[in-house]
C-alpha cells in the first residue's frame, strides 16, 4: 500500500496544463528513466578519438594504456573500439570471451559493456569473428558502429576513448557526424612515412567543417634502450619526425613513448604495461595530464 508522501506525488494536480516541462507536480503521468529523452553519450564526459595515418604504429596500444592511466588517476573512463578491419581492445582488456547482454529500456535496446579494470569496453570485436572483419565495408560498418555509439549502455563517464580505424575514410566522417568529439588525439611512429600520414590526419580534423580540436600528437616506438646498455638511446625508426611536425604546424606535442618490451608483452596478455610497469606509466602520465589540461 502507498504512504502518504507517495500518494500526494501521484495524485494529478488540481489544474493540469499537461506541460510536464513547467510543473514541478510529481504527478505520475511523468516518466522517470535513466535514458528519457538522452542519449546514453550523453551520460558522457568528454569523447576523445584516438587516430593514427597508418595501422601498426600502436594506436590500440595507446588508446588501451592511456585509459588505464586515466583510470588510474581516478576518473572513470571508457573505451569504444571502432577500428573495424582489426578490433583489439577486447584482447587488450583480457575480455574477448565477453558475450554483450542486450537489455530493454522504454522500448529500445541498449547493449552492456564489458568491465576489466574498471574500465568499461565496447568494441565491434565481441560481434563479428577475427575473418569477418575485411569483408566489412561501407555500409554495414557504418551501421555498426552508429548502433554502438547510440545503443551502449555506458555507465556515466569522465572520458570515452574512441580506437578509430587508422587513415582518414568513412569511418572517420560518420563518427565525426554522429557524435561530438571534444579532442583527437594522433599516434605516429617517428619515420616520415608514418607522419606524412598524419599530415592528412591533422587536417581532415581541422577541416573547418569537420573542426574537431586535434589535441595533439604521440610519438610511439620512439627509440629503443636495451636493460644491459641503460644510457644508449636507438632511434629504430627515426629521430623525431612527428615531434618536428607538431611544432611545425602548431598542434602540441604530447611525449614520446620508447619501444619497451612490456608494452608487447601487455598487449598480449590482457594487461596493459602501466599497470605493471612503473617507467612506462610514467610516461602514460605525463601524457593524460597534457590531454587532461587541455579539455
Ligand atoms: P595499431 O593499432 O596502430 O595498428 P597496435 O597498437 O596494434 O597498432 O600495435 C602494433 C604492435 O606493436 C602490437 O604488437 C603492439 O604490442 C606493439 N607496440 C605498440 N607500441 C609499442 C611500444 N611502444 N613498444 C613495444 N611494442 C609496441
Amino acid at each position: 500500500m502507498a504512504n502518504e508522501k507517495e500518494m500526494q506525488a501521484n495524485e494529478t494536480p488540481a489544474e493540469c496544463t499537461h506541460n510536464c516541462s513547467t510543473c514541478s507536480a510529481n504527478c505520475g503521468s511523468k516518466k522517470q528513466s535513466m535514458f528519457e529523452a538522452i542519449n546514453p553519450l550523453s551520460m558522457v564526459g568528454k569523447v576523445i578519438g584516438i587516430v593514427s595515418g597508418k595501422g601498426g604504429v600502436g594506436k590500440s596500444t595507446v588508446t588501451a594504456n592511456l585509459a588505464l592511466t586515466l583510470s588510474n588517476m581516478g576518473y572513470r573512463v571508457g573505451v569504444l573500439d571502432a577500428d573495424i578491419y582489426g578490433p583489439s581492445q577486447h584482447k587488450m582488456f583480457g575480455v574477448e570471451d565477453y558475450l554483450p547482454d542486450a537489455v530493454q529500456e522504454d522500448g529500445q535496446d541498449y547493449i552492456v559493456p564489458a568491465v576489466s579494470m574498471d574500465i568499461e569496453l565496447m568494441s565491434i570485436g565481441f560481434f563479428i569473428q577475427p575473418n569477418d572483419a575485411l569483408m566489412w565495408r561501407g555500409a554495414m560498418a557504418t551501421s555498426a558502429l552508429k548502433q554502438l555509439l547510440h545503443q551502449t549502455m555506458w555507465g556515466g563517464l569522465d572520458f570515452l576513448l574512441i580506437d578509430m580505424p587508422p587513415g582518414t575514410g568513412d569511418i572517420h566522417l560518420t563518427m565525426i557526424s554522429e557524435i561530438k568529439l571534444d579532442g583527437a588525439v594522433i599516434v605516429s611512429t617517428p619515420q616520415q612515412i608514418a607522419v606524412a600520414d598524419v599530415v592528412r590526419g591533422v587536417e581532415m580534423f581541422r577541416h573547418e567543417q569537420v573542426n574537431v580540436p586535434v589535441l595533439g600528437i604521440i610519438e610511439n616506438m620512439a627509440w629503443f634502450t636495451p636493460k644491459e646498455l641503460p644510457d644508449n638511446k636507438y632511434y629504430i625508426f627515426g629521430k623525431g619526425g612527428a615531434r618536428a611536425y607538431a611544432e611545425e604546424v602548431g598542434v602540441p606535442f604530447l611525449g614520446d613513448i620508447p619501444i619497451v618490451q612490456s608494452i608487447m608483452e601487455g598487449s598480449e596478455s590482457g594487461q596493459p604495461s602501466v599497470g605493471v610497469d612503473a617507467e612506462v606509466e610514467r610516461y602514460y602520465r605525463e601524457i593524460a595530464q597534457k590531454i587532461v589540461a587541455s579539455l
